[in-house]
């Protein structure tokens, strides 16, 4: 059973239903076909002999007779006769019809079980079961009343037998017509099985190819349709797509810091290389060693900063969020980077009291500090920062959220042209390419953000200082 193809197992399934149903119809069909038969026969007894009740009548004498034409039958009955009709003897629907008298003696008329029903009590109008040789027969008893007929019964035996041939007929038509339907359903039921079941083997395909030739691009090409196999469909296509696009971005960042770790170490290499081609003195081989710390630091700089990026992706539960007093955060962080001062540039701090926030307490210090690293870094001399934390009513701020992180600096600005680019990894304007920075920082800074589901934005002109802004 386990290796049969899901097609196979649905219309085994179905058929093992279906021959259950049929069998089930089948059995109701005739319990239902033989009740409605034999309610019709006793029914058809108690019509005839209550019909038959008319056909008889008494006459004192037989001067009184009727003189008419038609076959009547005479039979001397107490002090006078009956006149009986010709029809009393016509078993219509093999229902007999028998006058008796008190003691169940046959008087006149047929019954093919006379003696078996002399036995039996005769009950007014009620029909009675006998059982003679395995055959079951319906009885119906009418007294009668009538002046002169005191003294008799009307007695009517019918076979629950003579619905036989009814019911072999309907019996022989269901068992032709229930398993023909039984047949065409089982094909339907194969035959749309095995449509319905058709994207899976294309999906199958399809994941097989993407698997061999490892190619992401490729998508699983299943037609048109809305049901679920479609829709599985659709998500291993958008699946792929995504895999497609971090894959990317992936291979980008390994190739975007092969690249820019392979500056430092040409620049560490050269150095070393030029400083040995011949003796030097103590000074020159400080001042090359001075570069060659430089650059080192650079690459841990990088590598530290390239694990932080990975970790974030990839192990965000690393970053736990709580309750943190933000206010707090901001102010001391302040107070501590004040304390660069390079180029002479002063930092400054408004920070609204009390403002609290669910979020990493590591992580917002960094994207902070990566903030005001920055405006120092692209700070004029004797610049000024600006730090400033607000909360504002949800519909006055951008997308409801209400607490609004800004760091302003009065330094060389960013082109118009620069601002969709500056938060890409390693990024970095020509203008700041030799400086101190990697590159990754502010796509720290907005996966961040993005971490907290926030938003950031950016205002800047060249010359007219910069105003990086954090909505959380
Ligand atoms: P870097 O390590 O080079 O600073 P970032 O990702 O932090 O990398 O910044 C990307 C680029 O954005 C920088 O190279 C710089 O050109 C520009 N930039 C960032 N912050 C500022 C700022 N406050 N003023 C001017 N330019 C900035």
């Amino acid at each position: 059973m386990k290796k049969l193809t899901i097609r196979t197992k649905i219309t085994l399934w179905f058929s093992v239903a279906m021959f259950l149903i049929v069998a089930l119809t089948y059995i109701v069909i005739l319990s239902v076909s033989n009740q409605v038969i034999q309610k019709t026969i006793r029914d058809g007894l108690i019509e005839t002999v209550a019909a038959n009740v008319d056909e008889i009548e008494y006459f004192g004498s037989i001067d009184e007779l009727n003189n008419s034409n038609d076959v009547d039958y005479y039979v001397y009955y107490g002090d006078g006769l009956l006149e009986i009709d010709d029809d009393f003897l016509d078993s219509v629907n093999q229902i007999y019809t028998s006058l008796c008298l008190e003691d169940g003696t046959l008087f006149y008329g047929e019954n093919p079980i006379a003696r078996e029903t002399a036995e039996m009590d005769f009950i007014n109008e009620q029909v009675q079961t006998l059982e003679v040789e395995g055959t079951l027969y319906y009885v119906y008893d009418i007294q009668l009343t009538i002046e002169g007929l005191e003294g008799l019964w009307l007695r009517g035996v019918v076979s629950e037998e003579q619905g036989n041939v009814e019911m072999s007929s309907i019996s022989r038509m269901s068992l032709i017509l229930l398993p023909s339907i039984m047949l065409l359903a089982i094909i339907g039921g194969y035959l749309t099985a095995r449509r319905m079941l058709r994207p899976i083997k294309q999906i199958t395909d399809g994941a097989a190819k993407i698997r061999q030739g490892n190619d992401l691009k490729e998508r699983i090409e299943v037609g048109e349709g809305k049901d679920e196999l479609h829709e599985l469909a659709d998500q291993f296509n958008q699946m792929f797509a995504r895999l497609d696009d971090s894959f990317a971005a992936q291979q980008q960042f390994v190739s975007d810091s092969s690249h820019e770790l392979r500056t430092p170490v040409s620049v560490i290499n050269a150095q070393c290389e030029l400083t040995l081609e011949q003796d030097r003195s103590t000074e020159e081989y400080k001042e090359a060693l001075q570069v060659i710390r430089r650059q080192g630091r650079k690459m841990d700089r990088l590598v530290n900063d390239m694990l932080e990026f990975t970790r974030l992706e990839t192990q965000p539960e690393r970053y736990p969020k709580e309750e943190l007093d933000l206010t707090g955060l901001v102010e001391n962080l302040c107070y501590d980077m004040a304390l660069i001062g390079e180029k002479g540039i002063e930092l400054s701090c408004e920070a609204v009291p009390g403002v609290r926030y669910n979020g990493n307490y590591e992580l917002l210090t960094r994207m902070l500090s990566n903030l005001i690293t920055n405006a120092y870094r692209y700070g004029n001399e004797n610049g000024h920062i600006r730090v400033r934390l607000n909360t504002a009513d949800e519909t006055s701020a951008r997308d409801a959220h209400h607490i609004i992180l800004s760091v302003q600096d009065d330094g060389i600005g960013i082109a118009e042209e620069e601002h969709e680019h500056i938060f890409r990894r390693f990024y970095q304007s020509d203008s700041s390419r030799s400086g101190a920075g990697s590159g990754l920082g502010l796509a720290m800074v907005s996966e961040i953000v993005r971490f907290h589901d926030g938003e950031i934005k950016v205002e800047s002109r060249p010359g007219e200082g910069s105003t990086f802004t954090v909505y959380l």
